[in-house]
């Protein structure tokens, strides 16, 4: 049983030139890519119509079930938002929320091309089983906090929510879900604590997620109690020993980035949420200059308002090149990069975010016939500063079409609107 994309363009990186190609899949992966191929009496074929092939983007900073909390309680500094809105309505979360949440979630992402996304909540088995519903691939981790000195690990209930998480869930679905650990912050955790979990993760062969230096308070609270940068302070504990993707970095310094880059630590980008919340702007060509592997993620819809990559992408396209003064401070095919084979990478997921045979087949159809995205010169700028979601046409994970021209696979949209609706009215009794 394979599918045939038929009549695709591909970024110039994958060899193929300006031409359209045709592109079969096998099960999850791609098989063969050719000028033409031979079609079999039961090959699925999909009229590609001459639109751009790429690779499905990765939302790599995300709360799935924080849709539910979209628009509720806006122009807010972060300490208000938090500790008005968001942590008063968290505390009423259900595993039945959760997972109409993280399904509206899904269904949002699904259609806006994104394929994959990591997710640090509670609730997480709610939000696994949404994901293995709907087909999209997540590394979900149980949020950790420690606010009281010396927590035994062993009689710490999150930690054990997070440790059968991984049980659970590691590598279900054919490997669509990736269970990583998931110290909060700095801000929120103790250092032994954070070893401890740091340790576990590392002795597992797990991955981390993490907030780094997010606000100018929170970096300088940290240097003021412990002497060193949340980057310092993470590294020294042994926590960047383990795979990190680290959200935010917007106060990082220039020691904190040489520290990430030795740790191979992910700095994921999410431009919309930093401005959203009044919290800067990340340092992004130094982060790249200094050899640090950057993503994109939307953050939550609580502060986003949207689960956008591609908008997170156009955002950071102009966003240096306006604070800096500098038109050619970044390119657009680097934005690229970081929208999907760096998430790829940061998720451990190699062999996803690329568009080869051999490849895991997480593809998304870009409509490059919309009057907004003509003519067509170079197709990386069309991308970047052009295209917009709506102009995703399909979107496959491991070669399963789960949304196609408007209309699900695998999700019941009206049902979804329903229970959304249901439990969203719960927050506002
Ligand atoms: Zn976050």
């Amino acid at each position: 049983m394979s599918t045939v994309l038929r009549n695709v363009r591909l970024m110039p990186e994958c060899g193929f030139g300006q031409g359209s190609v045709d592109v079969r899949i096998d099960g999850a992966r791609i098989a063969e890519i050719a000028p033409q191929i031979a079609l079999s009496s039961n090959d699925t074929v999909v009229e590609g119509r001459g639109d751009l092939l790429l690779p499905g983007f990765v939302n790599t900073h995300c709360h799935a079930a924080m849709t539910l909390f979209r628009g509720y309680g806006e122009d807010l500094p972060l300490s208000r938002w938090l500790n008005e809105r968001i942590f008063p309505a968290e505390d009423r979360l259900t595993a039945e929320s959760v997972y109409w949440g993280s399904m509206l979630a899904i269904a949002e992402m699904l259609r806006n091309g994104i394929t994959s996304f990591s997710d640090m909540y509670f609730f997480c088995d709610s939000t696994a089983r949404a994901v293995l519903e709907s087909g999209i691939k997540a590394n979900l981790s149980r949020s950790l906090v420690s606010f009281a000195p010396a927590i035994n690990l062993a009689e710490d209930t999150r930690f054990a929510e997070a440790v059968a998480l991984v049980k659970e869930f590691h590598g279900a679905g054919d490997g669509r879900i990736r269970v990583d650990m998931s110290l909060h912050a700095e801000y929120t955790n103790q250092p032994d604590y954070c070893a401890a979990v740091g340790a576990y993760t590392v002795k597992h062969g797990l991955g981390m997620q993490l907030h780094l230096s997010e606000t100018e308070d929170e970096h300088n609270a940290c240097i003021a109690r412990h002497g060193k940068t949340p980057a310092a302070f993470f590294a020294d504990l042994g926590v960047f020993d383990a795979p990190t993707t680290a959200a935010h970095c917007v106060w990082v310094t220039d020691e904190d980035i040489a520290i990430m880059a030795e740790k191979g630590v992910t700095a994921a980008h999410n431009p919309t949420s930093n401005l959203k919340l009044g919290s800067g702007v990340m340092p992004l060509r130094r982060l790249l200059d200094g050899g640090v592997n950057v993503t994109l993620g939307t953050d939550g819809a609580a502060s986003n308002n949207t689960l956008d990559v591609l908008r997170e992408l156009r955002l950071a396209a102009i966003l240096h090149k306006g604070v800096n003064h500098r038109a050619d401070i970044t390119t657009a095919a680097e934005m690229l990069s970081m929208a999907a084979r760096n998430g790829a990478l940061a998720q451990g997921r190699g062999d996803c975010g690329k568009i080869e045979v051999g490849a895991r087949a997480d593809l998304i159809l870009l409509d490059l016939s919309a009057p907004h995205n003509m003519p067509v010169y170079d197709l990386a700028a069309t991308v970047a500063y052009s295209a917009e979601a709506h102009d995703v046409r399909m979107t496959m994970v491991d070669g399963r079409i789960l949304y196609a021209d408007g209309a699900y696979t695998s999700i019941d949209l009206e049902r979804l609107r329903s229970e959304a609706g249901r439990v969203i009215a719960h927050y506002f009794d």
